[in-house]
């Protein structure tokens, strides 16, 4: 008799480290794909281009509030939001500067002012470029936030397409995410969108975006867009073949 219950218990034993190992087995794949994930998230780096700063104010609303003061607000709120998800994040300017200062005699400073912040996502390796802006119409009435971005991009036009879906659900009328001919979009190796984060001439839009509650929403959805396509991007980035190395240049040589 107590050698039976013996059996039995070791049975049971055996019965219970089966069913260990085999959920361990099943689990481990998933378990690793989501480390794997993770850790790609960490590696991934996204540029975040408030627009305009320091001597360019973009443009106004009619109380003399200016864009790049929005733009930068907002673009602070979605690196804290990104940051805390542990995706690393670069600003083309934390604070209110231009990234190409006016020089006398010389034209040409906004151009130099765009390369300048094409010229961070590219050192940064930023899989994805995210510019925020607002935008202004003679129809006082017009209003709503788009995300732009280059036709030519597919990568750029997923991502837009996702920011617009989070954006419909902030604002009252749904817009569509549109292609638009910006020179930061079309430049080779970047994934960029423009958002427009609504209108200064619209009154009411403009009085929105003073609000931080507001601008936390609409940054809010900007960053669950950008979380929604980043795995799948990050994934392709790393499947994608390393581009030759250049070999280093002798001096001597
Ligand atoms: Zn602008």
């Amino acid at each position: 008799m107590r050698i039976i219950i013996l059996q039995k218990e070791k049975i049971l034993l055996l019965l219970a480290l089966f069913t260990l190992l085999g959920g361990l087995l099943f689990l481990f794949p998933l378990l690793y794909q989501a480390i794997l994930a993770r850790s790609r998230l960490g590696e991934t780096t996204i540029l975040i281009d408030p627009g305009h700063g320091g001597i360019d104010g973009g443009t106004q609303d009619y109380t003399g509030n200016l864009e790049k003061d929005i733009n930068l607000a907002i673009a602070r709120k979605i690196r804290a939001q990104l940051a805390q998800c542990g995706v690393q994040v670069v600003m083309t300017r934390e604070e209110d500067t231009e990234l190409a200062p006016y020089q006398p005699g010389r034209g040409g400073r906004h151009r130099r002012d765009l390369s300048a912040r094409i010229e961070r996502a590219r050192k940064a390796k930023a899989l994805f470029l995210v510019s925020i802006h607002c935008d202004w119409s003679t129809a006082a009435q017009r209003r709503g936030m788009v995300a732009f971005y280059y036709y030519r991009n597919p990568v750029g036009k997923n991502l837009a397409l996702s920011i617009q879906e989070e954006l419909n659900k902030v604002q009252p009328r749904p817009q569509k995410a549109a292609p638009g001919k910006y020179f930061i979009l079309e430049q080779p190796g970047i994934n960029g969108v423009i958002v427009e984060v609504g209108f200064l001439s619209n009154r009411e839009e403009a009085a929105l975006l003073q609000q931080p509650d507001y601008q936390e929403k609409v940054a809010l959805a900007i960053t669950q867009g950008i979380l929604r396509v980043l795995p799948a991007a990050a994934d392709r980035a790393a499947a994608a073949p390393t581009p030759p190395q250049t070999p280093p240049r002798c001096a001597r040589l």
